[in-house]
């Protein structure tokens, strides 16, 4: 398990805890060295706080969300922080709990969030719309029967945009989900990529499902 934050206190006091009843806890005391771990380092789940200095926990959530997908993440909030807890939601944790909270509630979090994964292990792990399927254990993409090669970025624009399928997403936030906090908002890194992703998606007479809406962003779907 890799614990998320950033007060000392908190760290060692859930670390205790949580060892006491077996399970191996790894803590990272910041929001970059977090979502380092989260991505690069095999876990069976995640505990994030949400208020943490560097990047911030929401940003963690969205790049895990992407990266790892079936990774579940259990958030943890300060009181009253409501409009977070339903973007956290939102924003896909697993589950979240309200600070403070008991050793006992996070327990049993954690306990539902690895039998959920166990139950989940093999299914839903593949995103389908229009006849694009993007297998997400094996990072394989497919259009109708031919593979599709993508690049690591644009493999994660793509499940970015399928996520939300059918909605209209703006530049910004297909910039801070897929490249994260270090983007230059001038940059026009999304509509080259969306250009690669089309070129590479598009057969002769089916072209790319991934429409651009005028001063807005794009949306990933069928029709114009
Ligand atoms: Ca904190």
């Amino acid at each position: 398990m890799l614990l998320i934050e950033d007060e000392p206190g908190i760290v060692d006091f859930l670390k205790r805890g949580l060892q006491a009843e077996g399970f191996s806890v790894q803590a990272a005391l910041d929001g970059a060295e977090g979502q380092d771990r989260a991505l690069n380092e095999s876990f069976d789940v995640v505990v994030l706080d949400l208020m943490l200095p560097g990047v911030a926990g929401m940003d963690v959530l969205s790049k895990l969300r992407v990266q790892k997908p079936e990774l579940p993440v259990i958030v943890l909030t300060a009181k009253g922080e409501i409009e977070d807890r339903v973007a956290g939601l939102d924003a896909g944790a697993a589950d979240y709990l309200v600070k403070p909270f008991s050793l006992a509630e996070l327990l049993a979090r954690v306990r539902a969030q690895l039998r959920v994964a166990a139950q989940a292990h093999s299914a839903t792990t593949t995103l389908r719309a229009c006849d694009v399927a993007v297998d997400l254990l094996r990072r394989k993409v497919t259009r109708g029967e031919e593979t599709v090669a993508l690049s690591a970025t644009e493999f994660e624009l793509l499940v970015y945009l399928m996520r939300h399928s059918g909605q209209v997403v703006s530049r910004e936030q297909i910039l801070s989900a897929v490249w994260g906090y270090e983007h230059d908002p001038a940059t026009n890194v999304v509509d080259v990529y969306v250009g690669y992703l089309r070129r590479k998606l598009r057969r002769p007479d089916n072209p790319a499902p991934i429409h651009t809406v005028r001063r807005v962003g794009y949306r990933f779907g069928n029709g114009s």
